[in-house]
Order: structure tokens, then sequence, then C-alpha cells
């Protein structure tokens, strides 16, 4: 198996990986997005064996209805899974961003995850008190912006350490981050011990994609012919949510004229709670000083739609399209 340029970063990190062969399990945390995409396309071209590979997705809505994430996401999720024919589970904290966010004074809900063999597992919902009643603040994690660890890694933290199938190692846990886009992110290690790493169990953290450039990730997904998530057709530069607190002026204009109801919601929510999203300008604001994107009618459908018809992998014929999101920042987590 070649060990090319990423496992040459993660080298010179402090904490080196095993050769891939030697995981049990590789999980990649699956957005939908391109980064973690790229993520899976890398660990294929390594050679990793489809039988090591499992694909999650943290549903940061939960099984509600969709609020904050584009409502095509899962199904867009299990087509890829399966045009790879890779195993997809999903997790969620129940109640989702909504429920986590009108916290007052109560714990925080529990974590429920599939199983392989179909069931749902559940774990999690202690802790303290807490009111929210507060968006997630566009900043660091560790400065008030609760939903990526709240909704996304603590949650797939649960599910590694109470699911029994995860209870043996060595596990490598894959992310999408990459170093060239923020400064805090240029300085994630290539490879560092999970969080979920004990003395009895070993389990490695791989920034899977850390090294690569914005053209480096489309280069690979053009090169697999890989379809990407409808959200960068219609011209989002990120994926996952549809609404995401990190949104520019131009992507909350076009988030007003895709889904006007929604907006309307997150405006009221700010009015609601006396903070907004972005210090000092609201939703409201953002859009007026931004610009929609072009956003085609049969394409907004695709996106709105909780099913996802289109082949994943280009058939013979149709061109690869570099999508109109490519190359947008659009904002973005620090
Ligand atoms: S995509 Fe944006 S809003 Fe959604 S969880 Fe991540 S940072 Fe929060």
């Amino acid at each position: 198996m070649c060990q090319p340029s990423l496992f040459d970063s993660a080298a010179t990190s402090k904490h080196s990986l095993l050769p891939l062969s030697e995981y049990r399990k590789i999980i990649i945390s699956f957005s939908g997005g391109k980064d973690s995409t790229a993520c899976v396309l890398r660990c294929l071209d390594l050679g990793v064996r489809p039988d090591q590979l499992e694909l999650w997705h943290q549903d940061v809505d939960g099984r509600e209805e969709p609020f904050m994430d584009w409502p095509v996401t899962p199904a867009y999720c299990r087509a890829f899974a399966a045009a790879f024919g890779l195993p997809l589970r999903f997790q969620w904290r129940v109640g989702g961003f909504v429920r986590e966010m009108f916290r007052e004074q109560t714990k925080t809900a529990p974590v429920r995850f599939e199983r392989a063999d179909g069931t749902i597992g559940e774990a999690g919902g202690e802790g303290p008190l807490v009111t929210r009643l507060l968006w997630p603040q566009v900043a660091g994690i560790r400065n008030g912006r609760w939903c990526t660890p709240k909704l996304k890694i603590d949650v797939a933290a649960v599910a590694l350490n109470n699911d029994p199938a995860y209870a043996e190692g060595p596990l490598l846990f894959v992310t999408g981050e990459r170093w060239d886009e923020s400064t805090p992110r240029s300085k994630i290690p290539a490879a560092e011990p999970h969080r979920c790493h004990t003395s009895r169990r070993r389990v490695d953290h791989w920034h899977g994609a850390c090294d690569l450039k914005e053209a480096d990730v489309w280069e690979l997904i053009r090169r697999h012919r890989v379809r990407v998530h409808p959200a960068y057709y219609l011209g989002w530069g990120r994926v996952s949510c549809l609404a995401c607190i990190f949104g520019d002026y131009n992507q909350w204009a076009s988030v007003r004229e895709l889904v006007p109801a929604l907006f309307d919601r997150i405006a009221g929510y700010e009015q609601r709670f006396g903070k907004t999203i972005k210090q000092r300008l609201s939703v409201v604001n953002q859009a007026d000083r931004g610009e929609a994107f072009a956003m085609p009618v049969e394409l907004r459908a695709k996106a709105l739609s909780t099913d996802y018809t289109d082949p994943i992998l280009l058939p013979d014929g149709e061109e690869w399209v570099l999508p109109p999101g490519a190359f947008r920042r659009c904002g973005g987590p620090t």
C-alpha cells in the first residue's frame, strides 16, 4: 500500500499513525461536503479496504424537521455511501439544534446512534443544567460556538464510546479540516490521539484533508467523477448547514431568497433572544448587504427535497463540471 503525501504530513506531527491496513475500523466523519468527500476518496486511493471504512454523519437537526441543515443532506449521504458500497451510520442529539438552543435550566439531550444491525442506541444526556436561549457565536469553539461540539463532535464521541462494536481498537477517526481554511486551522496537527483514545483502546484522529488546497480537493472529486452535494450547484461554498451561522452577506441573501420562511424564523429568534448571530448585524442586515446567488428553479427543488435520485458517479458521457460554489468562501468555521 502506498503512503503518499498526507502520511508525510502525519509523520511530521508528534503523533504517528499506524499503517492504514492495521486499523480495525476507519471512520470518516462525513458531512456530505467536499472536504469529507475528499477524505473518502483519499482513503480509497490509499488502498483502504472497503470492509475497514465507515461513514458517520451527525444530523445537526436530529430527527426533527430540517431547520439549519439542508433537507436533502441525509438522502445525499445515503446515495454517496451506496455508490461506493460503504456503510453509513447516523448519529444525532435528540431534538437537534433547536432543542439545544432553547435549553432553559435543562441538561443537554441524550445522543442516539445507529448500530450496524439497524437498532438505535442511546447514551449521554448528563451534565449541568444550562440556559442558552442564544445562537451559537460566530467564533471559535472555546468562545461560544456551541453547535459544532454539541451537535457533531460530542455526538460522534458518545457513539464511539457507547457502541460495543467499537470497544476494540485500533480505530482511526478521520475529519476533513484543511490548513488553508483559516489561521487556527493551519495549526491543526495532521494526526493526534483522538479524544476517545484510552490506554485500553487506541483511537487515532487523522485530519485527512489537512494538507490539501481547495483546488486539490476539487481535482480529487473531478478525477473520481463525483457529483457533489446540490448546495454547491446552487452557489454555496461550504456544506453542511444551509443556514450556517458563518454565512457571509451573499449567503444570507441567498438563504432569504431560497427559504424565506426559515429566514424569517431565524430573524425572529434573533429578536426573541435579543442578540444577533453576528455581532451588531442581524441576519436581515446581512442579507440586505448581499446579493443572492443565481439559483435555477430545478436545482432549488433538488436541494430542498428529502429525496436524492441523481447518480453520485457521473455516467459515461456526462461531463464533470466545477460547481458555482467552488472557491467561494461564504464565511466558514474557524
Ligand atoms: S455548519 Fe455552521 S451552523 Fe452548522 S453546525 Fe457547523 S458551524 Fe454550526
